[in-house]
């Protein structure tokens, strides 16, 4: 499978089956923070980066044989990529199959800048949960954490899309705000993303930190205590600080191979928890298949904020 991944157990959508729209890393920002390394095509240029009747493919593939009562059948449909799913202009086609053919629940996670065009718009609105981010409402905090595109470098820009989104999509909106210690967390800039929360209206918002090893490494999280601060100042909505992973164990049809942690790896960082929780795989098969990737130079380990992570790629 070159487009799908998982099932794995997401934190926020339950078990969840991954279709990576855009395998390179092309995207029209280039976060400090990404876990997929930094942005080597940046560009907000809309096309069809994979075939999307290969990706449709392997959808069916995936689910032949597997009814709604299969263990792993997944919870979610979650769209998302290396890069930025909506750069994909087959992105609407594959929501619109899984709705109909599979009847599964699908998920978008989006950076949300590229919002304000209202094909992109369109595309979405089939989806049932879009998870957008926004980590700045002022541009040269914009620029410090999400170095975009030129573009798409207006803040003002990506909030009236979010919100011009938001009037027309009958689905919900997570709206997942990014703060990275002494970047995009001061007073001003807090007020700034309070507003843009008010013009936007979500239906949650989602406060996360660098939980992950980031593409720059002076990436610093946010103590516990400041993101509870954070929280306290944004009124009138339902507000979640986004934790570790959570919820049930994924349940698969198969004993996932070391090839499978390999692909999840590439995608992102991962612990040896995180590893477990999503394939259900005992602690010490677990480390029997690090062992064998590690001997192989497939991975290699790096610690983040005190924990231990394992990505994909050889010990530098
Ligand atoms: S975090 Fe998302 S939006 Fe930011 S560079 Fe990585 S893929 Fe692009």
């Amino acid at each position: 499978m070159k487009h799908l991944f998982g099932p794995v157990n997401s934190r926020r959508l339950g078990l969840s089956l991954g279709v990576d729209l855009v395998p390179a890393k092309i995207c029209n920002f280039n976060c400090i923070y990404c876990e997929v390394g930094v942005t080597t095509g940046l560009t907000v240029k809309r096309r069809e980066y994979t075939p999307t009747a290969e990706i449709i493919a392997e959808l069916e593939e995936f689910f032949a044989g597997l009814d709604s009562e299969s263990a792993g059948w997944p919870d979610f449909v979650t769209l998302t990529s290396s890069g930025e799913p909506t750069l994909h202009t087959g992105i609407g086609d594959v929501i619109r199959y899984v709705k109909q053919e599979l009847e599964i629940p699908v998920a978008v996670l989006t950076n949300g800048a590229l919002l304000f065009d209202p094909q992109v718009r369109l595309d979405l609105l089939a989806a049932d949960i879009v998870v957008p981010s926004l980590d700045a409402a002022r541009p040269e905090t914009l620029a410090a954490i999400n170095r975009p595109a030129a573009e798409c470098a207006d803040p003002r820009q990506i909030v009236e899309g979010l919100a011009a989104f938001a009037e027309e999509f009958g689905g919900e909106i997570w709206l997942e705000i990014l703060l990275a210690a002494g970047v995009n967390d001061s007073e001003k800039d807090i007020d700034a993303l309070v507003a843009a929360v008010e013009r936007i209206r979500p239906d949650r918002v989602q406060l996360n930190t660098v939980v992950r090893p980031p593409a720059e490494s002076w990436a610093r999280p946010l103590s516990e205590e400041r993101i509870k601060e954070v929280a306290g100042r944004f009124k009138d909505c339902r507000v979640e600080i986004i934790a570790d992973y959570s919820g049930r164990a994924a349940v698969r049809p198969e004993r996932p191979q070391k090839q499978e942690i390999l692909e999840m790896l590439k995608r992102r960082p991962c612990t040896r928890t995180d590893i477990r929780e999503a394939t259900g795989l005992a602690g010490e098969d677990v480390d029997r298949l690090l062992n064998e990737l590690a001997e192989a130079s497939l991975i290699r380990e790096t610690m983040h904020d005190g924990r231990k992570y394992y990505q994909a790629g050889k010990q530098r």
